[in-house]
């Protein structure tokens, strides 16, 4: 069901807050946009908030944002794990763990809550917006939103139509990105989208050239760094991105466009099956419990 009008996107729920959950809500609530930040458990969300106060603070300590708007962002923020509370929300962008039964049976729970003509993004870095959408009771009021890690540093946004969102939807989320002070590029719903269709590739052939002992996890960064020039190696990227996450998108690729090139790195794999996500749980190709990160192989 889509309403015809569109509603000035003035409250804005975001549903997960991990890493990009929070940085979502951050943005938002420094932009002046009432945010209505959502998890599993209190435990979740407030754990979000902390890292959000964290972040604001940081920004305060360098000058880019002041104690007065800090404090405001963090008074627009509110947290609950009811959905009815997105009863008064314009936009809701679903942040949780990339995992398409995980999404669908959010949208499933969230729609009877929504106004008729509030909008829905998903942030999936890989998932079929077409797909997520036709879970929902509007295909035409739903998109892709992507945002890049950390929210808050990071200028760009892709933005993703799915076969039947609307062009007022798509237009009023571009106006949105441009409150935030992001750049939008607009990407077709295939697997991955443009920025991880290319970087996941080239992480997962970095765990390969690991797995095959064609270099050390040192190695491996330092030689990306110096040689291609990049700010961090592919294995520290994976760590802050999540192996999990990285795993997720290299099925979606694998699945999606039936070519054995995108088959995951078995010790990919095993990372995330021994549970080294990385960065968020203190260990991936670095173990990050010490003063500086080490290698893990
Ligand atoms: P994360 O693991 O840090 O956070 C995921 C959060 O979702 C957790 O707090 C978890 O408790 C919550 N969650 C799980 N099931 C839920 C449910 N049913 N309802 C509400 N919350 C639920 O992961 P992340 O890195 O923040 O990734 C979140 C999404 O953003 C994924 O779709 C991911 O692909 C996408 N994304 C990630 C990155 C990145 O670099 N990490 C970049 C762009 C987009």
């Amino acid at each position: 069901m889509s309403d015809s009008t569109l509603p000035e996107i003035k409250t804005i729920g975001v549903i997960g807050a991990g890493q990009m959950g929070s940085g979502i809500a951050h943005v938002c609530a420094l932009a002046g946009l009432d945010v209505r930040l959502s998890d599993i458990s209190e435990e979740a969300f407030e754990k979000g908030v902390a890292a959000i106060t964290k972040n604001l603070d940081r920004q305060v300590s360098k000058g880019k944002v002041s104690q007065a708007d800090r404090d405001a962002a963090l008074g627009r923020i509110k947290t609950s794990s009811d959905y009815d509370f997105f009863g008064d929300c314009d936009f809701v962008v679903e942040a949780a763990t990339e995992n398409e039964e995980i999404k669908r049976s959010i949208f499933k729970k969230l729609c009877p809550y929504l106004r008729d003509n509030a909008i829905i993004a998903s942030n999936t870095s890989s998932i079929s917006i077409t797909r997520l959408a036709s879970t929902t009771d509007r295909p035409g009021r739903f998109m892709g939103m992507h945002f890049m890690n950390p929210v808050p540093v990071m200028q760009l946004v892709e933005l993703i139509r799915g076969i039947a969102t609307d062009e007022d939807t798509f237009e009023s989320v571009r106006e949105l990105t441009q409150r935030l002070g992001k750049t939008a590029v607009a990407a077709e719903d295939f697997p991955a989208f443009i920025v991880n269709r290319i970087l996941l590739p080239m992480i997962n052939e970095a765990v390969y050239t690991l797995y095959e002992g064609v270099g050390s996890v040192e190695a491996i960064d330092t030689a990306m760094r110096l040689g291609a020039n990049h700010p961090m190696g592919p294995l520290e990227l994976a760590d802050f991105i999540g192996l999990d996450t990285c795993l997720a998108v290299m099925h979606v690729l694998y699945e999606g466009l039936a070519d054995s090139k995108y088959r995951p790195c078995p010790l990919l794999v095993k990372y995330v099956e021994a549970g080294w996500v990385g960065r968020k749980v203190g260990r991936g190709f670095y173990d990050y419990s010490g003063e500086t990160p080490t290698p893990t192989r």
